[in-house]
């Protein structure tokens, strides 16, 4: 996966694990809880989870950050040896996708959120450069781009793709199109590790972040809520919003400050329009949590919500049952809770920097 910079990662690190394993720590009644951190996913992932076999738990997270490493290596584009990298090399070739990109599909056609999720933007983010100096694509280079991806369509229930534009000049490399699981990789990795976890017998809970995606699995064992901090987008050390989880759930977080450069006095962030290519403007950040949302539910859905802006975003959270905390372009903040008895609550921790 693409690395963050490496403060950002730190900083949404320690918002989300701090608080966690905090609350974590605070007296679990019969369980003990161990807790490792690893590089994986572009990020540090955290996980703590709880058994009375200290062993037992120790291989379980083993499991786990195996789990992880192996949707690492179907999805990671930036891999060259992924499955999803080989697709991008030869992008008119037909072929099968591996089963965790069918997995994103699926859950983007079942979230609804086909126009502004696409898994195609590989070539699109690309011409950002964001991981060099950051460049200010042409346009008419966006707008190939743009077109190639919108025209990668699923076809079939093999989950073939087939590109139906054919015009795009094959000497323009640029304009392929490519897939690019990075909005929602985190979000299946820890659903699979959250399963290993469960299937090792040996966690009776845990929680398991990787900074803008936190899973959890079980109900905490002190019989408290696990607590999830958000981070301020323009103060990243700062927590602006914490998020309580009475079971199990995900939560997520997507943000203008995780990748960008700015250029001219403009922020060209690395959430994208796919109808445009350009950054989509007008939110800061937006965190969405549900205990009936899966992890690669709320990742796609933090980045599709942000993408669509704050009064759809608004409408789908309540249309849904899921809580949304969201910075708008001027630092305001905006809360919507989930629906009483829906096992998910936020509150205001501070204003966020204007
Ligand atoms: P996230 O931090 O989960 O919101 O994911 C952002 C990453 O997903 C970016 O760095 C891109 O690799 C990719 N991406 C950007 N815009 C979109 C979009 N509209 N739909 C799907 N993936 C996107
Ligand atoms: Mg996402």
């Amino acid at each position: 996966m693409r690395r963050h910079p490496r403060t950002t990662v730190i900083a949404c690190i320690a918002c989300t694990a701090v608080l966690a394993l905090t609350a974590g720590l605070g007296g679990c009644a019969a369980d003990e809880s161990v807790t490792v951190s690893r590089e994986a996913l572009g990020t540090v992932v955290t996980i703590t989870a709880y058994g009375d076999d200290e062993a037992q738990v120790t291989a379980a997270i083993d499991g786990a950050f195996a789990a992880i490493a192996a949707v690492e290596a179907g999805l990671d584009a930036y891999d060259p040896g992924s499955a999803v990298s080989a697709f991008n090399q030869t992008p008119y070739e037909e072929r099968d996708l591996p089963a965790d990109a069918l997995a994103v599909l699926d859950a983007v056609g079942r979230l609804g959120v086909g126009d502004a999720f696409s898994p195609a933007l590989f070539g699109v983010v690309g011409q950002y450069s964001f991981d060099s100096s950051g460049t200010v694509p042409d346009a008419a280079r966006l707008a190939w781009a743009v077109e190639a991806a919108a025209s990668f369509q699923r076809v079939g229930d093999g989950g073939r793709f087939a590109e139906e534009t054919l015009s795009i000049p094959a000497c323009d490399v640029e304009s392929y199109p490519g897939l690019d699981f990075g909005g929602a990789a985190k979000g299946l990795a820890l659903d699979r590790a959250r399963e290993a976890l469960r299937e090792s017998g040996g966690v009776a809970a845990a929680i398991i972040t990787a900074g803008s995606t936190t899973v959890t699995l079980g109900t905490k064992p002190d019989g408290g809520v696990w607590r999830i901090g958000v981070e301020d987008p323009r103060d990243t050390g700062r927590v602006v919003a914490v998020f309580a989880l009475e079971g199990e759930g995900a939560l997520s977080t997507s943000g203008d400050y995780q990748r960008y450069f700015e250029a001219d006095g403009v922020r060209y962030h690395h959430i994208l329009d796919p109808a445009s290519g350009a950054p989509a403007y007008g939110l800061r950040s937006l965190t969405v949590a549900g205990t009936s949302l899966s992890g690669l539910d709320s990742d796609i859905l933090s980045t599709a919500l942000f993408v669509r802006g704050e009064t759809d975003a608004l409408r789908y959270a309540s249309a849904h049952g899921c809580a949304l905390y969201l910075v708008d372009g001027e630092g305001r903040a905006r809360i919507a809770p989930a629906p009483d008895g829906s096992g998910v609550t936020v509150a205001e921790e501070a204003a966020p920097r204007r």
